[in-house]
């Protein structure tokens, strides 16, 4: 942690909190649901309860909104205490205010690590542990199914930065250690990725890395952190868009850094270091999504097998890429790794033309186009997979559509697929 840090300046340098021991905590009573006292509890038990405290809240059900900058102290003592970082309580708003400290325990609760850092949006979250993690010099291995602007940060900022950066085969599993070199520091995966679903090999890579020196960054937006079980994977550092599934309702753009011992110390110095704490309201936004992920993503699930079992039938279907369907790439693995899918999948369709394709996207009642995905609400994108790869090549015939089952009645969307099916014709 962060231990030599000036005390002369303003109060929000004073206090390196870690997520373990923040001031915050100190308030916590010792049985709470809280890292590493998970109890051996369910995924949906510990959704309901991780990081939630009543007793400290006046008994309200919700860690309320706490909106602080300013932290007040009662005597000068306590602020001298405070700028020698050994105050017992909450020193500034951009460290440590409940709202935003019990959905870190929360998240690291459920999934399992040792703390979390929230971000403000999920690229902030995607990118923030190369920042932290890789130094000039450093070697890191990307997959080449990685989400687009993850990708576009390497680019831009860690070649600045003097870290060389590969992309792989999402599917080398264990061929990575070939890949490796003596400076390799990260090896970055997405699985399944978000536009191609790939599920890669986590740990068969997990092992190459750990064997070469280097650490695991997962990007597990897609699994959330009940459908993953990252860490008991190999995964060092797990990264989600809380924006999708754990926000649920398409309201709030926010990030989480779940890591285990070995990372957690860089990375709460970073987090601090810059001030990227995101704002309590949203953090209240995503912590009452949490309450509800498990149920959610049930239905996300059950539909999305339903309705990508329906489309694998149609003439009009080449392929569906949803590794949860039995038969589907990726399928074996999905079934060892996974606990859950969730209700986003790729279909490749037969050669058509643009206008087709306008008239089937253009006419969609239920199904909404844009980006993002994880609400209650059904979208769905074309999808160009091909403009962004470099390690491999992926050519699919016709046009790869990405389809969001959202929690809508399941008829109702296989209605709307099937008309706008039709119009392809
Ligand atoms: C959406 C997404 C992100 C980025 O999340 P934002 O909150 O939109 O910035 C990162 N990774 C994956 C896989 C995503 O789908």
């Amino acid at each position: 942690m962060t231990d030599s840090i000036p005390t002369n300046e303003s109060p929000d340098e004073q206090q390196a909190p870690s997520t373990r021991e923040s001031p915050a905590a100190k308030t916590r009573s010792s049985g709470a649901l809280r890292p590493g006292n998970d109890a051996g509890l369910a995924m949906a038990t510990r959704v309901v309860h991780a990081g939630r405290e009543p007793r400290r809240f006046l008994g309200a059900v919700n860690t309320p909104v706490f909106r602080a900058s300013t932290i007040l102290f009662p005597t000068l003592d306590d602020l001298e205490r405070a700028s020698r970082g050994e105050y017992a309580g909450i020193t500034y708003g951009l460290h440590g205010l409940p709202t935003v400290s019990d959905l870190q325990d929360a998240l690291a609760t459920v999934e399992g690590g040792d703390g979390a850092l929230v971000l403000p949006s999920g690229l902030a979250a995607t990118t923030f542990p190369l920042l932290a993690l890789a130094n000039p010099g450093d070697h890191v291995l990307v997959a080449d199914s990685v989400y687009g602007p993850t990708r576009r940060f390497c680019e831009h900022h860690l070649r600045r930065l003097g870290v060389a950066v590969d992309y792989y085969d999402p599917l080398a599993g264990a061929a990575i250690a070939r890949l490796m070199r003596p400076t390799t520091r990260i090896v970055f995966t997405e699985s399944p990725g978000s536009l191609t679903f790939e599920v890669q090999d986590l740990p068969a890579i997990a092992a190459a890395a750990h064997a070469g020196g280097a650490i695991v960054i997962l990007d597990n937006t897609w699994a959330t952190p009940l459908g993953q079980r990252s860490f008991e994977l190999g995964v060092d550092v797990s990264v989600h868009a809380a924006t999708k599934y754990i926000g649920g309702h398409s309201d709030v753009l926010l990030g989480a850094v779940i890591a285990n011992a070995r990372t957690l110390p860089a990375l709460t110095t970073l987090w601090t270091d810059l001030g990227v704490t995101p704002s309590p309201d949203d953090c209240f936004l995503a912590l009452r999504g949490l309450r509800t992920l498990a149920v959610r993503l049930e239905r996300h699930q059950s539909s999305a097998l339903r309705i990508a079992a329906w489309l694998a039938e149609r003439p009009e279907v080449e392929e569906v890429l949803y590794p949860a369907l039995p038969g589907a790439r990726g399928h074996a693995l999905w079934k060892r790794d996974f606990a859950l899918a969730c209700g986003l999948f790729g279909v490749i369709l037969k050669p058509v033309g643009h206008e087709r394709l306008a008239a089937m996207l253009d006419g969609m009642r239920l199904f909404g186009m844009g980006w993002s995905w994880g609400g209650f609400e059904s979208l769905i994108i074309p999808t160009w997979p091909e403009r962004t790869r470099s390690a491999t090549t992926w050519s699919a015939a016709g046009p790869c559509l990405r389809l969001h089952i959202g929690l809508e009645d399941p008829d109702d969307l296989i209605a709307d697929l099937a008309d706008g099916l039709s119009r392809l014709r």
